[in-house]
């Protein structure tokens, strides 16, 4: 049987739901370092930390998501449905849903994220040039820019009323976190769809007390000037052994 590993949100009902599942597939089958398909049991936090735990390896892995609340974008299963999701990886061939990650450049660094990159500075208005395939498009002038993926479509973004994105659809949304505009400033004040292989490039000349949050992690930016932004080529396995429809996760949660 293929190697497999279960990350959970430390809550007693999470934990639970790993010592069943861990139980019924097997101890002698778990393998943390390497497996082949990782069950998260929790919420879209637990699927983020272990997205970002296996980054390394990302392309390797199916993700398999148990939602401990309702059903989430992440997750095909809820609590109660653990046992129908231990016999279908037991006794079900899936198929895989890919999904890119976002890439972001800064310097020689690079970050990867399954939501969006975030500048923000609440210290001061912070000064942005948005370049878009080497073009610059406009200067922003507030707290900060959001960049997202599909997926991350329905997280931060959304709170900052930008559009939510069907699944099948690759693409980048760049949002504006709280932007000024008047007389002497303005920028789109509109979040802006991009195709799949759109370059932004953020830059500035003073980062500041700014930071650069990817998902639930964070850098300060600091005296680091140039950011990159594009869909990766990596992308993220989901293993599929149910259809469930868009607009039904979406119904559910909203
Ligand atoms: P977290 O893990 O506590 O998540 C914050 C909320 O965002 C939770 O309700 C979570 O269920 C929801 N969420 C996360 N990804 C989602 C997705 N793809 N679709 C719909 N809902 C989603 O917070 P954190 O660890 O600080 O950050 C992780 C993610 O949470 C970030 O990537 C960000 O998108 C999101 N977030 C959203 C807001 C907001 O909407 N104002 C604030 C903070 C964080």
């Amino acid at each position: 049987m293929q190697k497999y590993n279960v990350i959970f949100k430390h809550d007693e009902k999470s934990k639970a739901l790993a010592k069943h599942l861990i139980e019924r597939i097997g101890k002698e089958n778990q393998d943390i370092d390497d497996p082949k398909t990782v069950f998260v049991i929790g919420g879209d936090g637990t699927f983020l930390i272990a997205v970002h735990h296996y980054m390394h390896m990302i392309d390797k892995i199916n993700f398999v998501a148990i939602h401990t609340g309702t059903l989430g974008f992440f997750t095909d299963y809820q609590a109660e449905e653990i046992d129908q999701c231990i016999d279908d990886y037991l006794t079900v061939v899936p198929s895989v849903a890919q999904m890119p990650l976002l890439k972001i450049k800064i310097d020689k660094q690079v970050f990867y994220a399954v939501n969006e990159m975030r500048i923000e500075n609440v210290y001061k208005t912070q000064l942005i040039d948005v370049f878009i395939d080497n073009q610059l498009f406009e200067t922003f002038r507030g707290t900060g820019l959001c960049v997202s993926t599909q997926l991350g479509s329905t997280a931060y973004n959304r709170s900052l009323g930008g559009a939510i994105i069907t699944d099948g659809l690759s693409l980048l949304q760049l949002t504006e976190i709280t932007g000024i505009h008047h007389k002497q400033y303005r920028s789109l004040n509109s979040s802006l769809i991009l195709p799949k292989d759109t370059k932004i490039c953020l830059t500035s000349v003073d980062f500041d007390k700014a930071v650069m949050c990817f998902d639930h992690k964070t850098i300060e930016l600091a005296s680091k000037v140039n950011i990159e932004c594009r869909l990766s080529t990596k992308k993220i396995r989901f293993a599929k052994y149910r259809n469930i429809p868009y607009l039904k996760r979406l119904k559910n949660l909203f």
